[in-house]
């Protein structure tokens, strides 16, 4: 294999480019975190989520992957044998319910077919036909990273309103967050689980949640154990701007800088519609190539990443292992039950046009080496659209 030259291009929904002003900001010499200049950063970056967020309630930060805030949003709420509500939209969907089986939940895990989004009549029927409330959290992945699907929060909000039911309400951004518009606050949501390498554009290694008051009041009750997971202790301690074990110090400086980025210069309302528009430009190829897009209703369209299924017969880890091996690129692998059948294009977190084009290029390049059947033109519809759409 030749040494390559030129950049890498990370297109997976997930780790995500990190920019390099955010690098530099990490570049500091280890700060003590019980020293007098913690606390400020400590305040910054748990202001700065809370605007990201939509909340005015109590946002916490983990040293942890994506999943570890998983696990903290079930052992802060609930108790072994409490009943939750759950819908198989993918991959994810599926490892969040593994994680709660695990922990002792009884799960009501609803089937799907990995092309659309949770249905919120169906979380309205479910919901109706449990009378005794004995379901205790229904629990929905935002964006689905696996399928490129994006379940409507605000509409299950409202089928759980209209069924009269008390459960709790849990929802997974870990790679919507800062891409895709989401409202902790307005939509009702009792704990809202997030990661630093998606949307936000930080290297891996920080977990997120928000907590709605009623979230706070169940965990009064709630038997399942928790420690180094448990809300209390963190929140007791970043009142004072400090942390009751070691933060990832470093994380938090790049924290701060990404959020400035995302707040202060783009502002969250500019980065969600650069998500839609190079999420729109780049199903306009996969139609142009005549392939198919996994998601099948518009409403529900990811602007993170598009997961693209290839034709009955080719190897889509094959086309990506060429993608790479020739081009440079990595591009998302098909996960689960789609492994083999599906690639994904990651378009989150810093991203512009001319990475787009490249990616693009990458991705049409690779289907002629790989001699899949496909019709040229993707890429030009592509530029039609953000040349149209500035
Ligand atoms: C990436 C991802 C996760 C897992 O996060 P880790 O940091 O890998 O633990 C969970 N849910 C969704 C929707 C994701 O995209």
């Amino acid at each position: 294999m030749p040494i390559p030259a030129g950049r890498h291009f990370l297109q997976i929904p997930g780790p995500s480019n990190v920019p390099d002003r955010v690098l530099r900001a990490m570049d500091m010499p280890t700060m003590d975190h019980r020293g007098p200049e913690f606390a400020q950063l400590t305040r910054d970056v748990l202001s700065g989520m809370q605007q990201v967020f939509k909340t005015a309630a109590d946002v916490v930060i983990y040293p942890a992957s994506g999943t570890g805030a998983w696990e903290s949003a079930l052992v802060n709420t609930l108790s072994p044998g409490d009943r939750v509500l759950m819908f198989e939209t993918g991959h994810f969907a599926t490892l969040w319910q593994g994680i709660a089986r695990e922990l002792g939940l009884q799960v009501d895990f609803v089937e799907g077919d990995w092309r659309h989004g949770v249905d919120p009549d169906a979380v309205e029927a479910k919901l109706r036909a449990d009378k005794n409330h004995a379901i205790k959290a229904v629990m929905v992945v935002h964006n689905e990273t696996s399928t490129g699907v994006t379940s409507r929060i605000a509409e299950i909000r409202k089928a759980i309103d209209s069924s009269g039911h008390p459960a709790l309400f849990m929802v997974d951004t870990i790679s919507s967050l800062a891409s895709i518009d989401y409202r902790h606050d307005e939509w009702g949501v009792d704990v809202t689980v997030g990661g630093s390498q998606k949307g936000l554009m930080l290297p891996p290694g920080l977990g997120f949640n928000a907590i709605s008051a009623k979230a706070l009041e169940a965990g009064k009750s709630a038997r399942l154990p928790s420690s180094y997971w448990n809300w209390q202790p963190m929140i007791k301690a970043n009142a004072t701007g400090y942390f009751p074990y070691t933060p990832a110090t470093n994380l938090l400086y790049a924290l701060r800088e990404s959020l400035k980025m995302l707040l202060d210069e783009q502002g969250l309302d500019n980065v969600f519609a650069r998500h839609q528009r190079h999420a729109e430009a780049t199903r306009r190829a996969v139609r142009a190539w005549g392939l198919e897009i996994l998601c099948q209703n518009p409403a529900e369209y990811s602007g993170s990443l598009t997961a693209i299924l290839l034709p009955e017969g080719q190897d889509a880890d094959q086309l990506r292992q060429l993608i790479l091996e020739r081009y440079n690129m990595s591009l998302g692998t098909g996960l689960g039950k789609v492994q083999g059948r599906v690639f994904r294009i990651g378009h989150l977190g810093d991203f512009n046009d001319l990475m787009l084009a490249g990616t693009l290029s990458g991705v049409e390049m690779g289907l002629i080496a790989a001699q899949i059947p496909f019709n040229k033109g993707g890429i030009n519809a592509a530029l039609d659209y953000l040349a149209d759409n500035l």
